[in-house]
């Protein structure tokens, strides 16, 4: 039985039907994910023990094209989690309008704790396991928490020595130098950049008055932070796992990048430096980052971490998820009734799958875009999709999320009534 975060998600569904053309079979097909792959990784360690480690596929839905989502290595992953996260992914690839079902897979593990050999290891036993599971015409993951371009890297090549041969497009995310695409690593960020300069256009703002706080300094957080920093926006607050840091005067964030990733190299594949002590700055929680009086809020770290427990204290106006599923149902209705503006993870994060189709094209074709072009095919699908979405939202008075869910099963619903469903059939018999 899907447990409570994948249930959470399919509640957004019946909301959004009501605006979208689609028959109740759509909507029937999409609550149940296609397929799930559990199994279990044996790792050799470094001392020579055998561990094992639990992980899991999930292929949520193939109607617009093969699957695709990312794998996490974390200590939190759950099945539930991961249905919900691949659930995600068919609605995003569906928004933006790329050929893709959606997809997720997980790790139960917490990387930090193992050697960079272990890590190769694990990524290349996920691999092993997936192999029939996955393939550049059926599933094509990705990185996404506490994976990266190195661990698509070998799971690349373990993919094309298990079926021995070269197979870029099993995989996206990758190193350049091994068929990765310019532009994939700040594609994500930059897509979330790309939304809030429409915002910008919207509101006629003047960035330097716009102070901004990012929860998660990751790759998705750090990219979109850099971006708008460049613009003059005053990014005020930023936070990883292990606490954050406030400036009232806004952070050089190039530098803050440095130092975060001077820190990874010391250490293992992982960032394990925190930014908490890199510059002179007021300390502060991820829970008191997230209550900051700033005009834009942006969760980039790990879903439900606004909840109906701690909704009241957000007072940003207008929140960008760069997260997948960072606020709970419930909180989301609470954040609509204040008028806070939410412009939802399936369009704000969707830069990264659209790079990553890119890159799958481009491996595809073994011919290779330059950045400039990738860069502007990115903000020419983010700048369409994010004006159709606002558009349905003014329209029908609704909040963004329940417009970009309608948008998106319009797109699921023709490819799902393509194939014919009960009102084609009946009116046959
Ligand atoms: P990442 O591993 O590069 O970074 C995650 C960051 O979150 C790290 O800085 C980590 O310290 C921080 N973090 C972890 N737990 C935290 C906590 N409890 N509080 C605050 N910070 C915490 O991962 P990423 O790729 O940047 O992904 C971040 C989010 O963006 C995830 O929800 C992911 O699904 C989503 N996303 C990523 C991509 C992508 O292309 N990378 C694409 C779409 C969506």
């Amino acid at each position: 039985m899907p447990g409570t975060l994948y249930q959470d998600a399919l509640s957004h569904l019946d909301q959004a039907a009501r605006f979208a053309a689609v028959e109740e079979e759509t909507l029937y097909r999409l609550r149940y994910p296609q397929s799930t792959l559990a199994f279990s990784i044996p790792v050799r360690m470094d001392n020579g023990k055998l561990e094992i480690y639990q992980a899991y596929r999930v292929r949520h839905n193939d109607s617009r094209g093969p699957t695709k989502g990312g794998i996490r290595f974390h200590p939190n992953v759950s099945l539930d989690e991961i249905r919900a996260l691949a659930f995600w992914m068919t609605l995003k690839c569906a928004l933006v309008g790329i050929p893709f079902g959606g997809a997720k897979g997980g790790v139960i593990v917490n990387p930090k704790l193992l050697s960079r050999l272990e890590v190769e290891r694990l990524s290349r036993g996920f691999i092993e396991q997936v192999v029939d599971f996955i393939g550049p015409h059926t599933d094509i993951p990705a990185p996404d928490v506490y994976t990266n371009e190195m661990i698509m890297g070998w799971m690349m090549d373990e993919y094309s020595k298990i079926v021995r041969r070269h197979s870029p497009g099993v995989i996206t995310g990758k190193p350049i130098s091994m068929g990765g695409s310019l532009g994939r690593n700040d594609a994500t960020g930059r897509g979330a950049y790309y939304c809030i300069k429409e915002l910008e256009k919207k509101n006629q703002w003047n960035p330097k008055e716009i102070r901004v706080a990012v929860q998660g300094f990751g790759n998705a957080g750090q990219h979109v932070a850099d971006l708008l920093h460049r613009d003059g926006y005053r990014i005020v607050a930023v936070s990883d796992s292990k606490g954050g840091i406030y400036s009232n005067d806004g952070f050089d964030v190039p530098s803050l990048v440095r130092m975060k990733h001077e820190t990874h190299e010391v250490q293992a594949v992982y960032c394990e430096g925190t930014v908490c002590n890199v510059v002179p700055a007021k300390q502060i929680s991820n829970d008191e980052l997230l209550a900051l009086d700033v005009d834009i809020l942006i969760p980039a770290a790990l879903e439900n971490v606004i909840r109906v427990d701690n909704v009241e204290t957000i007072k940003a106006p207008i929140i960008i998820e760069v997260a997948n599923g960072p606020i709970s149902s419930k909180a989301d209705q609470i954040l609509t009734d204040k008028n806070v503006l939410v412009v939802p993870d399936i369009l704000a994060n969707a830069g990264g799958v659209t790079v990553s189709y890119f890159e799958w094209v481009q491996n595809k074709n073994g011919y290779y875009w330059g950045l400039d072009e990738v860069h502007e095919k990115l903000y020419r699908i983010m700048v369409r999709e994010f004006n159709t979405v606002f558009d349905i939202m003014k329209k029908n008075d609704i909040n963004m999320r329940t417009a970009a869910y309608s948008h998106a099963l319009n797109r699921l619903g023709e490819a799902i009534h393509a194939q014919g469903t009960q009102s084609y059939f009946a009116a046959n018999v």
